[in-house]
Formats: C-alpha cells, structure tokens, sequence
C-alpha cells in the first residue's frame, strides 16, 4: 500500500487495491459503496469516499473503522523497503507514505483477517475517507447516513499506539485581499495608496497586541499565523494589491471568531489610514473559510472506553490526548459521530526521512482487530 501513488484527490489505485483485497476475502460487490464527496472539493477528485458497511455475527452497536487513504504529494515514488524495525523509502527524494497508508492498513488488515478466520463481530462499516491531507475534505463532505449509523467509531492516523486522541483544535483560514491605488512613485507617489504600507500596518498591529503566532488573552488562548504574502510587480509602482493568507485555530470556538475579528479590524484600520492626496483610502476584502470545528470527547465516552481498554488489553498505558491540528475526527464527531484516533506507527511524516515503525504498526493491528471483533474487555 505504501508503494501505490496516490496523493490527494488521485485515490483510485489505492482504492481499487482495497476494494480487491476485499473482494478476494469474500465481500460482495453490493456491501461496497463510494460516495461523492470529491465534487465538493475544490480540486475535483478521481472518487469519493470508500464505504464498506459488513453486517454482523453477533448483536452488538455497529462500529466504524477508518483511515484515509491519501498521502502528501511527496510519498508518491516511495519505494519501501525495511531497514531494521523500520520501513523507509529507498528513494531518499520521497516521503513514505505512512501518513497514512499505515492507517488504512489497519482497518484493511481487521477486516481480511476477520473474514479469514471467519471471527464473529458486530456489524462494521470500514470508511477511507478521501482528501484528508488538503483539509479534511472526504470526512467534512462524507455522506454521513450512508456510515450505517455507527455508535462506536475508531480512525487510525497517528503515531504511537499507546496515543489516543480525544479532542483536537478547530481552525480558520483567512484569504486577505488589500486593494490600494496604483500610482508612479518617483513623480506622483502621493497620488497613489500603497497596499503594502497596509499590509505592513495591519501585520504591526497584530503583532504588537498580541494577535500574530501564540495568542493569550485572560484565560483563552488560541494561535494565528499570517503563512502567505504576495504583492506588486516594481519599485517605480506604488502597490495597488496585496494578498495574505493566515489562520487562526482554538479549541475555543468564539475565541478563534475573536481572533479572525481581530485580524478584521487591524487591516480594516490600516486601510483607512492610508490615504493618498485627495483623501481616498485603501480597502479590505476578507474571506474566511471554516476549515474544522474543534472537539473533545468525554473520556466515558463508549469509544473512548472501548480504544483505551483494546490499549490496556495489548500491554499499552494509554495517554489521552488533545492535538492543535485538524483530523478527520474533527469532522466525524461534528457529523454526530464521536470519533477517537489511535496512531499506528507513523514519524517523520510530510518529510523525505519519514519512516514506519513496524511493531507500532503491528500493535496497531491487534489493537484495530480487538476493537473491530468488539473483544476489548
Ligand atoms: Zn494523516
């Protein structure tokens, strides 16, 4: 699986590999669904979400088993080959592909081998979301009541088995657009607004009232980073556009909306205050996009309890934890589905030395069959 290209929105190699995996394991073509998720994404897509729903030998709530199937750009090229405990590329140009062909493994693996030792289990639905790694795209646009209604649900996509995400940051992206006047700057500077000096004023605002990078303010905290400027096309031309690009992410909510109005006002101001001659100012155009909602989960939660007692049963503490990134889970908990994520092995990952730990990833798989077959204690 590491081996098979597939970055975001090209998953269908990777998919028809599961997908006949399955098939040669005895799934009918009928209990295999993709949804369309990709046609909401903003780069289109080769498919949409692989959902395999397997009705169950014993009576039990239905459980959800995930892992996405996409990978950074930089995986694709990897060729595997096991170095020790480890599996690394032997292109040393590439990523592996752990993030998270690992995490696809392990729902992939508990499925083969129930169906191989015809173990009994409650009924499951296996779900590789698509598009994971450009901002949580199949999991945001899955079609949630094809899931099967799910009570339990465990998704793979991490690094150490003994880690169990409970709760993980909620984001905002920011498209920031400053619009000031062209003018000739060695004969008529002053006729012209410079986009820049906004830019520069706004950005000095932020900075110097604590809204750029950690933010804190009385009890709520929260970050912002502005990761993207762009801006003009000579020095004899006062700057008519620039553009930003920034973020903001808290577990809170309305403190995160309290960053991106800050960022709001300080390039609002700035562009008020840069005037040219005849008194006109600069303007703002401000896109932001909800990228995820935060989430934290109880720890009586039922999947919580199951994925930490699955833990303990394969001779692991378990270390509950909450994460400043966006998962897929962010997504699937939002969609009423509460979601816990267990790592399987992956480091380095999105780098050239990212590398698999095999007796993490196999952990990983005895801890993904327990929790698939409902034998966690
Ligand atoms: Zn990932």
């Amino acid at each position: 699986m590491l081996a098979i290209p597939g970055k975001s929105g090209m998953e269908s190699k990777i998919a028809e590999f599961i997908v006949g995996q399955l098939r040669a394991a005895g799934v009918p073509q009928s209990a295999i669904a993709y949804d369309q998720a990709h046609k909401k994404s903003h780069v289109g897509g080769e498919i949409g979400n692989l959902i395999v729903k397997l009705p169950g030998t014993t009576r039990a709530p239905r459980r959800l088993l995930m892992g996405h199937m996409d990978t950074v750009p930089l995986c694709v090229g990897a060729q595997p080959v096991r170095q020790g405990r480890r599996i690394v590329s032997r292109d040393k140009t590439t990523a592996l592909g752990g993030d998270n062909r690992a995490g696809a493994g392990v729902v992939l693996n508990a499925a083969l081998t129930i169906l191989k030792h015809k173990l009994p289990h409650p009924p499951l639905t296996l779900f590789w979301p698509v598009q994971e790694e450009i901002g949580l795209v199949g999991a945001r646009h899955v079609a949630a009541a094809k899931l099967g209604g799910p009570k339990l649900c465990f998704n793979w996509d991490g690094g150490s088995p003994s880690a169990v995400v409970i709760g993980a940051t909620g984001g905002d992206s920011l498209d920031i657009r400053i619009h000031g006047l062209a003018s000739h700057a060695g004969a008529h500077p002053e006729d012209g607004i410079s986009a820049v000096a906004i830019a520069g004023k706004a950005v000095a605002d932020l900075t110097d009232n604590g809204w750029h990078g950690l933010v804190r303010k009385g009890k709520h905290a929260g970050t912002s980073n502005i990761g993207f400027v762009a801006g003009g096309e000579a020095t004899n031309v006062v700057t008519d556009l620039v553009t930003l690009r920034a973020e903001a992410r808290s577990h809170d909510p309305q403190f995160r909306a309290k960053i991106v109005a800050a960022y709001a006002e300080a390039f609002r101001r700035a562009a008020k205050s840069v005037t040219s001659n005849s008194g006109a100012a600069g303007s703002v155009d401000i896109d932001v996009h909800h990228k995820y909602e935060s989430f934290r989960l109880s720890l009586d939660e039922p999947s919580v309890r199951s994925a930490m007692s699955a833990l303990r049963a394969c001779g692991l503490e378990p270390e509950p934890r909450i994460i400043n990134g966006g998962l897929d889970a962010n997504w699937l908990t939002a969609h009423g589905l509460p979601t816990v994520t267990l790592g399987c092995g992956q480091a380095g990952i999105h780098t050239v030395k990212e590398t698999l730990d095999v007796d993490q990833y196999l952990q990983a798989c005895r801890i993904g069959l327990l929790l698939a077959t409902g034998g966690e204690p």
